[in-house]
């Protein structure tokens, strides 16, 4: 690990007075970071986040949003709010319904002051190669609206995410940043599902993009059943299955999988050396990524927002200070309750998320090493 430390400026979340609001210490976080540094005039400033999927609604408030839109626009820049369409089938798998989700979840030209473009086009077709030469790829496929944009400020809802661990800014980066088949390149194979766990509800059908699911009628028993030929490895019939039916080779899959994801992150921003910025939220510290149609109750108590030009340093003091808390019963946490115990470990049992930091500094997406500086 390297011996310097990475600036991450935090602000929590106790407010008595208006100076103290929200809105102010994103304003103040955006300062102490320098992000104004990173737009040059009428630059295409990129904001990539997350709108939400329908029946979710632990995505960032619109508001912050607009502050962040109206900060890059006083530095000079040209906002945008952008987001790539999801592999699976849900409110944001094209760009029509991506955008009509967005607008129903609040993020209106009138409400942000930028305006939507969704980052891959229509149905996830546009996007380039970018050259990165890592373990796994030699170039990944990113978003056009993403490669076009001189700047880019990404906003992240730090929370878990059932095979990474957690999600924040790298993961904003790699899954977000990506079109279908950048997102494919980085799942996983190796999904099954255990007949005897089966209780033929349709979840995993429904929400599969490959229509890989078909029923299994054997032995008068009525079972979903994969088609590894057609399967692409999204997770989403893992993250659906109540009964936990659905498996995955732990294993075997789940570091080249984290790996894959660092590597794409990489790819993100390769080509923005210096042009971008993180703003990370320890709000609604849900188990599940935005992704999902729910938003469970929270991991952990409301931490804070916090800010740094790196994403490894940024994810790692999110990992470290939601790991510093005590988790909040009636969660989606089996154990880990106490301070210092690892909280996603607590919800996912098999992930490691320190994995995507360990790997991410490996290939020199950043330094895990920071100096938290509260503001
Ligand atoms: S979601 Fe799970 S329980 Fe339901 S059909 Fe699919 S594998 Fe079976
Ligand atoms: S992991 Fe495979 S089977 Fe499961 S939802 Fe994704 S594509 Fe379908």
């Amino acid at each position: 690990m390297s011996e310097q430390k990475v600036p991450v400026y935090f602000a929590g979340l106790r407010a008595r007075k208006p100076k103290e609001s929200k809105i102010k210490k994103i304003e103040a976080l955006f300062a102490s970071a320098g992000f104004a540094e990173i737009v040059r005039k009428d630059a295409l400033a990129a904001v990539k986040l997350h709108f939400g999927e329908r029946g979710n609604d632990t995505f960032i408030n619109p508001v912050f949003v607009r502050t962040v839109v109206d900060l890059l626009k006083a530095a000079g820049g040209k906002p945008f709010l952008t987001d790539s369409n999801t592999l699976y089938n849900g409110s944001r798998h094209n760009a029509v319904d991506h955008l009509t989700t967005a607008l129903e979840h609040g993020f209106a030209y009138a409400t942000v002051g930028a305006p939507l473009i969704i980052a891959d086009g229509l149905n996830g077709e546009s996007f380039s190669s970018v050259p990165i030469h890592k373990n796994h790829f030699r170039e990944v496929k990113i978003a056009d609206a993403v490669t076009g944009a001189h700047c880019m400020m990404v906003l992240s809802h730090f929370k878990g995410h059932e095979m990474a661990g957690f999600g924040g800014a790298i993961k904003n980066l790699a899954m977000g940043c990506s079109p279908s088949q950048g997102k494919c390149e980085q799942h996983s194979s190796g999904f099954s599902i255990t007949r005897e766990r089966c209780i033929a509800c349709g979840m995993c059908m429904a929400h599969c993009p490959q229509s890989a699911i078909s029923w299994d009628k054997r032995e008068g028993k009525r079972a979903a059943s994969i088609d590894k030929d057609k399967c692409v490895g999204c997770g989403e019939c893992l993250t659906v299955c109540e009964p936990k039916a659905v498996t995955i080779d732990w294993g075997s899959e789940l570091r080249p999988l984290i790996e894959r994801i660092a590597e794409y992150a990489y790819g993100a921003i390769a080509e923005k050396k210096g042009r971008v910025g993180f703003i990370n939220f320890l709000m609604n510290i849900t188990p599940d990524c935005d992704c999902v149609a729910w938003s469970d109750s929270p991991l952990v108590p409301d931490i804070g927002i916090l800010a740094s030009r790196d994403p490894v340093a940024l994810d790692a003091a999110c990992c470290s200070l939601v790991n510093q808390q005590t988790g909040l019963a009636n969660s989606h946490l089996k154990c880990h309750h106490a301070p210092g115990e690892d909280k996603f470990k607590g919800a996912w049992k098999h992930t490691v998320g320190e994995w995507l930091l360990t790997y991410a500094e490996a290939i020199g997406l950043g330094n895990p090493a920071y100096e938290l500086i509260s503001i």
